[in-house]
């Protein structure tokens, strides 16, 4: 049994009073991770996860009313259990565990299973009906282990440095780019980082997330030196427009998102290269995720809602989509349209 409901300002729980992740100002919002598309402005009071309450400061202001809880501690609100779980998202994500009266539900917010090691591994948290994001939920989306990317991130590097190349490298500025860091082989060259991930990556280092060190680009004495000394960049996507940047005469642009398994994005965006990072659990981890958490309903929110739904439908799953504002391409609708505005 759901014990939500969809409202023209979100996902609303009655029987506690409160909204998770709403898209408009409310007086109670649960927030499951700081992406803009999620943790939006004006709300009267914000609950997160305490590790993820510092990003939502960013995003949200100095004078943002926001209650942070450990993972799987339980409070009371109204007449709901409420506790946070892992999502593997980003640092501090989480899924929303609610329950009432012996039935529970889980609301998973934006998911990874793979394992990164910039934030907590997700925990699958059994439930009477689940809401699953589905952000790559086609079978065409099938995503590789970070030690094989990081393998082909660093030897694309080391091909830029000994070319005296610059290596540009594009990633959503909050968790992709810390991820991204984290695989960074740093005997290679120095790493520099844009002031819109540097940023991010203060608050990283602050909850004890080891990530190598990185310099600000504004330290740099000059462009020419930086590929000299096979130097790497890492940089929100929107940055790949800035005058400094097509400034910068030997280079090599890659960019990192999960968009990249689409044919056509390199090209459409005058790349070198592309990796395929996703922040987002693909086909068989939503499929087998689904599987273990034991739902008796499934809702089907964010990207290819009716296809997941389909193929759930036909395994004999009771599955619907859950129609949202976010539409398709959700994660690339941040990485162009948001990545500066924390700065
Ligand atoms: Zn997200
Ligand atoms: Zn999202």
């Amino acid at each position: 049994m759901a014990l939500f409901q969809l409202t023209d300002k979100g996902l609303y729980v009655p029987l506690g009073d409160f909204y998770i992740d709403p898209w408009r100002p409310v007086d109670r919002a649960v927030i499951t991770h700081g992406h803009s598309d999620h943790a939006r402005w004006g709300s009267k009071s914000y609950l997160s996860t305490d590790v993820g309450k510092d990003i939502l400061r960013l995003r949200l202001g100095p004078d943002a009313n926001i209650q942070g809880i450990a993972y799987g501690e339980r409070i009371r609100m109204g007449d709901i259990d409420l506790s946070l779980h892992p999502a593997g998202h980003i640092l501090g994500s989480c899924q929303v565990r609610i329950e009432r009266a012996g039935q529970v539900n889980v609301i998973s917010g934006d998911y990874k299973v793979f394992p990164d090691r910039t934030c907590a591994p997700f925990e699958v948290v059994k439930c009477h009906a689940f809401v699953t994001e589905s952000t790559f939920g086609l079978p065409i989306y099938r995503f590789r282990q970070d030690d094989d990317i990081a393998r082909d991130i660093n030897a694309w590097w080391q091909d830029n440095r000994d070319h005296h190349r610059l290596s540009l490298l594009y990633g959503y500025a909050l968790g992709k780019a810390q991820r991204l860091l984290s695989m960074l082989d740093t005997s290679i060259g120095p790493i520099y980082a844009h002031g819109a991930v540097e940023a991010i990556n203060q608050v990283y280092r602050a909850q004890n997330i080891p990530l190598p060190d990185t310099r600000p680009l504004s330290d740099t004495p000059d462009k020419a030196s930086l590929a000299k000394d096979g130097a790497i960049v890492l940089a929100p996507p929107n940055s790949i427009n800035s005058n400094w940047i097509k400034g910068m005469q030997a280079k090599s642009q890659a960019f990192a998102s999960g968009w990249m398994a689409v044919r056509g994005q390199k090209r459409r965006r005058a790349l070198d290269c592309g990796f395929v990072v996703s922040d987002h659990a693909d086909f068989p981890s939503l499929i087998a995720t689904i599987d273990a958490v034991e739902a008796e309903q499934v809702f089907v929110t964010h990207g290819s809602s009716d296809i997941l739904v389909q193929f759930l439908q036909e395994k004999g799953l009771d599955a619907v989509a859950l129609s949202t504002m976010f539409g398709d391409n959700h994660e690339q609708e941040q990485d162009f349209s948001t990545s500066e505005q924390i700065s």
